[in-house]
């Protein structure tokens, strides 16, 4: 007895649907439709298999019914007819065997084809969400999707159909050759069938709903794995690996009970159904053997029945198995075909094309809130502008909004209300495609890919030259520090970039961002201090950037040095624009908030000079 069992596929529930807006409510029931739509490209290898399907399953059908007949023969001594349904046999069991092999391959070959477009639709799916959607959801829980949901997605294309199907041929043609024979032996074998039915049907509910709570649980325990391995150098430098630990096991510890508990009910479930095979078994073997004593039946009748009421039972039960698991394969779907159909709020593709920026930027009235925190108000109307070619430093007290300002630049996040100008077009109506080939940003944490140094700085670039890329190096401070390693350009830096210092990664992605010569460059100053070295380094080259002119430059600052030579520095404090102008102007204003700033910094560095 094959009683379906849990399966590791199924996963928690995923928060990140909540931040997803366009989500279709998909039917649970209707998925299996949309797998089966993906094979359509499939069509000739499909028709392949159900051909073998049927070609098969008719074969296989025909087997116990030789089996008996030879038995009768045996019984009989009829060498001549012996001989003959032997070699029949054995050509219907090679012609089974055959069709069956091509089948498999059939569905398998579709099913990795299927999984493969699926990967791919999903993969697309992720990427083109918008980066709110990433606000609430972890990479663990989408990778999760990527691997573990498309897979039993495509399970039902892969196996279960084709399973499906040939269980079902089974279970009405071994009923039909049963009846055939001896309806009263069917009847009185089908008296033990009830039972098994209801058993199933009763434990099978009751471990869904059980495995349901164990797959969420080990997902949390991934969650946390993945966590505590991600941040690591916090964990040692900590020493919370026994807290880790505990955390992990709390998680693997609820799972494993919910799998003892199953693995009990289970156990349970397939000895009381055993039990009623065997006890349909020996019903056939004794009203059965008073039909042969009676000469009412022959012996090799009663084992043909026998073969077909066999193949009944494992028919059944591989039914039912497959029901269980296109349930979950329905859950599976949901989450996958919810990410594959939500369309993004920011379309990247839609919009005016634009060849060249000058690069003239103008907020109006901003207001924005995050959609994970939509009860607090992040900018409340922000007016600024920033003329072609000038340097508009934001400065001010941490989580006054300055780095959503950047953001909202990028067009990351959309205004929650007012406007954003970009050479007097409303960011909105221009292709973002295109108005991202004259932005370039280097961002507070910078991200690096596990590649090489070039790589990493041509990112994203088709084509470029060895002397503007080794150009765009020396302004940003890089070049130097590349060619000391043994490998160069060629160095591999790591899974986001661990294998090089903040600074060397800073100074790569301002090198990145150069060769592809923006107009407009939005700086987002890292926080974190750099060694004095680095911070020298990378402030050598923001003020190359800055001195240059040409560019528009939108900087968030925190260093007075980076903010004095600016053209114009926008003070924020708590999402509001409280102070403008040029340095000298703002420290005109005593007791404002730039001028508080700059006393407060230049006290931090006469206590530095100080204490050296
Ligand atoms: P600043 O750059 O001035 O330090 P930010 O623009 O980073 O400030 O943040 C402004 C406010 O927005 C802060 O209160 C911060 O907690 C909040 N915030 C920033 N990013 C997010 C986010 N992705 N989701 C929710 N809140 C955020």
């Amino acid at each position: 007895v094959n009683l379906a069992n849990g399966d590791p596929t199924e996963e928690g529930t995923l928060k990140g649907d909540k931040g997803l807006k366009n989500e279709t409510e998909i039917d649970q029931n209707s998925y299996l439709l949309r797998a089966i739509r993906l094979a359509k490209n499939e069509a000739c290898l499909l028709a392949c298999a159900l051909l073998c399907l049927g070609l098969s399953s008719l074969s296989s059908l025909i087997l116990p019914s030789y089996q008996g007949r030879i038995l009768d023969h045996v019984i009989q001594r009829d060498v001549s007819l012996f001989k003959r349904d032997v070699l029949l046999l054995i050509a219907f069991s090679l012609m089974t065997g055959l069709f069956e092999a091509v089948r498999n391959l059939c569905f398998a070959v579709v099913g990795k084809r299927v999984l493969k477009t699926l990967q791919d639709k999903l993969f697309m799916g992720i990427v083109i969400q918008d980066i709110a959607y990433f606000d609430g959801t972890t990479s663990g829980e989408l990778t999760s999707r990527l691997t573990n949901d498309v897979s039993s997605m495509a399970e039902p294309v892969n196996w279960m159909l084709s399973a499906l199907l040939r269980n079902c041929l089974s279970l009405v043609g071994g009923f039909t050759m049963c009846f055939m024979i001896s309806w009263k032996l069917s009847m009185l074998a089908f008296t033990t069938m009830a039972p098994i039915m209801h058993i199933t049907a009763v434990y099978s509910r009751w471990s869904r709903e059980l495995n349901r709570k164990r797959y969420a649980l080990l997902a949390e325990a991934n969650s946390a794995a993945s966590e505590a391995i991600g941040n690591i150098r916090t964990v040692r430098a900590f020493s919370t690996e026994d807290t880790e630990l505990d955390r992990f096991k709390s998680k693997t510890y609820g799972a494993m009970q919910k799998g003892v508990r199953d693995a009990y009910a289970y156990a349970g479930a397939v000895a009381v159904n055993d039990w009623l095979d065997l006890g349909a078994s020996v019903l056939i073997l004794w009203y059965g053997g008073v039909l042969v004593m009676n000469d009412r039946l022959s012996a090799g009748k009663l084992i043909t029945f026998q073969l077909y009421w066999n193949q009944i039972q494992s028919a059944y039960q591989s039914i039912m198995s497959v029901l269980m698991s296109l349930t979950r394969a329905a859950g599976a779907a949901q989450r996958v075909l919810s990410l594959v159909d939500a369309l993004p709020d920011i379309d990247r593709n839609s919009g005016t094309q634009i060849s060249k920026l000058d690069g003239e930027i103008k907020l109006e009235n901003l207001y924005f809130c995050y959609q994970m925190r939509p009860q607090h108000p992040v900018l409340q109307g922000v007016d600024l502008t920033v003329g072609k070619g000038d340097v508009c430093a934001l400065v001010g007290r941490s989580g006054g909004g300055k780095s959503t300002i950047v953001h909202l630049l990028m067009r990351f996040y959309d205004p929650t209300a007012g406007r954003i100008l970009l050479d007097g077009w409303d960011l909105r109506d221009l292709n973002l495609k295109s108005v991202h080939q004259h932005m370039g940003l280097v961002a507070q944490e910078t991200q690096m890919f596990a590649c090489s140094i070039l790589e990493n700085i041509t990112y994203g670039l088709s084509s470029w030259r060895q002397e503007d890329l080794e150009e765009a190096a020396k302004y940003a401070n890089a070049h130097d520090f590349i060619m000391k390693f043994p490998e160069g350009y060629a160095t591999r830096v790591g899974e986001r970039g661990v294998r090089l210092s903040g600074g060397q990664r800073q100074r790569i992605a301002i090198a990145r961002m150069l060769l592809r010569r923006p107009k407009v460059l939005l700086l987002d100053e890292a926080t974190s201090s750099l060694d004095t070295e680095s911070e020298a380094l990378v402030q050598q080259a923001l003020d190359r950037l800055i001195g240059e002119g040409g560019r528009t430059i939108v900087l968030v600052a925190h260093r007075l040095s980076t903010v004095r030579n600016a053209d114009n520095i926008a003070v924020l404090d708590k999402g509001r624009l409280v102070e403008q102008g040029t340095h000298e102007e703002l420290l005109m204003q005593k007791s404002g908030v730039y001028e508080k700033l700059v006393r407060r910094q230049l006290h931090k560095v006469s206590n530095r000079i100080m204490e050296d």
